[in-house]
């Protein structure tokens, strides 16, 4: 049997997990040092332009226990005593991203692997997400490896930091591992860790009774490829399967023919077999993205074996509606969605209809910056160009006659004479923040709704603040001015405590007296006239020039709270259709037809899709 050891590195964003994936996946030789690159598991050019990890990525490695005794891991205290010198171990590890939105792609990662590194950047001290991550970690009943990471930095703290570790974890600072992913400093101790330290898979409970147990694989991530359909990334948790096997999958009740079995290098490479306590792909064969779901179980097609528990399906946090912008093209992006999902499981969608819009989705996300990869994807994967409403987080609301509906769009708000009362999502703020920006904190916490709930020390200078806060508060821009008012080194979490009654109305934005749907949007009353000011701002400087002037307004109930003008264009842009030659003259005539298309459902003035992408950023 191999030994196999399966981990995951977890942290706050930018703590260098994926530089750490780097150096083991060159420590280990699995990928060649003149083919490596910076964050190499960070595979979509989406990750790579903006340097931060939004997928899961596994990669399987081999080790080979080093022969000198003088290597001997020197942090983890333990002796080689229960392993051999020289030792082959194959190591499977997910790379994991840091930000919250993309918390469901750690706690199924965990799920797949018996221990997790957490690692601490030592220029920034122990951090939300690594608090948050490590509780998802324990409750998984994972080992941990603590490692400080980043001790070459300048204005590294290491010696705090790993104090702030050890109290966290009631460890003695020598159990810490202290690195360098980017020099590579130590990073042989974390290897040495990973054998030592996590277990190997255990099928005793599986194999029990002297029978060989059924083929059983969690599905933790997929994607779709035309030729293989579904490729579903798994950990196998009894049995083994071939290629050509026949495989059930549990939930779905879809069988198929295994195309191919095989590990993550990262590509994909093929392997006869798929066993016990491997994590690794199955090719299904299934075209139907639906039928494939994250947490399903994969089993033989003629054994019988109990589905594995799965996963929490994670509540959808903030909605917004996409419709395509050519309404011809709502097949495609309802296939668009269906092919995201094999590989973002955390996205949400359910048809939506609107009757100045047409037909389209609306979808649901775990934050702003989910919001923004998934458009993002759409547009680039999929070639779509799509209107994007402002988004909403879900609200409760009491109809007259007693019935509560939900609210997942602010243009579906009933007018407030048909309703009394609405509640607004609640969420449980936590804040860590170096002492010395606590007051900056404060400060800025005081210009939200907010309730105080408590303060306590992490360590000497490392406080956390607990409120609770509507949700709707701290969504869209609140991360970003809490990073710029402690110069990066406050760091927040948050998660959903119930609905509470607000005093919100919906605010409306119209476009040459036109209401523009998309842009509605739910807002405590104080707020309105304020909030619309900076919508009407905003769309001012991203709408495009008209041949008319164009007048933006902010309104409540038909009241008028803010507005804009934005003057006529003074150009003949007309004129220069009779120039050039006919093909070209077609084409613009062509543009200007499903521009007249687009207005139609935006009224007298053509908004662009750009402008809906704009209005979403901050
Ligand atoms: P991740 O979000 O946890 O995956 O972090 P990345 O691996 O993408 O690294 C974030 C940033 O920290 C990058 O700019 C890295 O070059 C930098 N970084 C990572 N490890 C180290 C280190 O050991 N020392 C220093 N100085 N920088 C590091
Ligand atoms: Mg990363």
């Amino acid at each position: 049997m191999k030994d196999i050891r399966n981990f995951c590195i977890i942290a706050h964003i930018d703590a260098g997990k994926s530089t750490l994936a780097d150096r083991l996946l060159e420590l280990t030789g699995t990928i060649e040092r003149r083919k490596m690159q910076d964050q190499i598991l960070d595979q979509m050019d989406l990750e790579r332009e903006r340097g931060i990890t939004i997928k899961l990525q596994p990669v399987r490695m081999k080790y080979k226990l080093p022969k000198d005794e003088s290597l001997k891991s020197k942090a983890s205290g333990i002796s080689h005593s229960t392993l051999d010198i020289g030792q082959d171990f194959v190591l499977n590890l997910i790379d994991t991203p840091g930000h919250v939105d993309f918390t469901y792609e750690v706690s199924r990662s965990l799920a797949a692997v018996e221990g997790a590194i957490l690692l601490v950047d030592a220029t920034k001290g122990v951090q939300a997400q690594t608090l948050a991550n490590l509780h998802l970690a324990q409750k998984q009943g994972l080992v941990i490896i603590p490692v400080v990471n980043k001790i070459d930095a300048p204005n590294a703290r290491v010696p705090e930091t790993v104090q702030a570790v050890a109290h966290l974890l009631s460890i003695a600072p020598e159990g810490i591992i202290k690195i360098s992913a980017k020099s590579g400093e130590n990073v042989e101790q974390v290897l040495q860790a990973v054998v030592e330290k996590i277990p190997p898979p255990d099928f005793s409970a599986e194999n029990s009774g002297g029978q060989v147990a059924p083929f059983r694989a969690l599905i933790f991530d997929s994607n779709f490829d035309a030729y293989k359909g579904v490729v579903a990334f798994v950990r196998v948790f009894g049995g083994a399967l071939k290629s050509g096997e026949k495989i059930k999958l549990g939930m779905a009740g879809a069988s198929s023919e295994t195309i191919e079995v095989g590990y993550f290098a990262p590509r994909l490479v093929k392997e006869k077999l798929l066993s016990a306590g491997e994590i690794g792909y199955i090719a299904t064969g299934i075209k139907t993205p639906g039928l494939v779901k994250v947490g399903d179980t994969i089993v033989k097609a003629y054994e019988t074996a109990q589905p594995l528990p799965g996963y929490q399906e994670p509540e959808p946090m903030v909605f917004a509606s996409f419709y395509p912008e050519d309404s011809d093209n709502f097949d495609e992006l309802k296939d668009a969605l269906a092919k995201l999902k094999l590989t973002d499981a955390a996205l949400f969608f359910e048809p939506e209809s609107s009757p100045a819009l047409g037909r389209g989705f609306r979808l649901g996300f775990l934050g702003m910056l989910h919001i923004e990869i998934i458009s993002e994807r759409l547009r680039r994967e999929f070639n779509l160009n799509l209107i994007i409403s402002s988004p909403t987080v879900e609200y409760e609301v009491t109809l007259n006659n007693g019935e509560i509906t939900k609210i997942r769009s602010a243009s579906q708000l009933p007018d407030p004479n048909m309703w009394k009362e609405i509640k607004e999502p609640i969420s449980r703020l936590d804040i860590i923040v170096p002492n010395e920006y606590l007051g900056a904190v404060m400060n800025l916490v005081s210009e939200i709704r907010n309730q105080y709930i408590q303060t306590d020390y992490l360590s000497k200078d490392l406080v956390r603040l607990t409120y609770e806060v509507p949700f709707a508060e701290i969504v869209t821009d609140f991360y970003d001015r809490l990073k710029s008012v402690s110069s990066g080194y406050a760091s927040m979490s948050y998660e959903p405590s119930g609905h509470r009654l607000g005093d919100l109305v919906r605010l409306d934005i119209l476009i040459a007296d036109e209401p523009v749907e998309p842009f509605s949007k739910i807002v405590p009353r104080e707020q309105a006239v304020s909030v619309g000011r900076a919508i009407v701002t905003k769309l001012k400087t991203v709408v495009p020039k008209q041949l008319f002037a164009v007048v933006l307004q902010a309104a409540v109930g038909g009241k008028i709270v803010a507005r804009e003008d934005i003057s006529a264009m003074r150009k003949d842009v007309t004129g220069y259709l009779y120039g050039g030659d006919i093909t070209r003259k077609k084409k613009l005539l062509e543009k200007q037809k499903r521009g007249k298309e687009r207005m139609k459902a935006t009224g007298r003035v053509n908004i662009p899709q750009s402008v809906f992408l704009e209005m979403l950023k901050k």
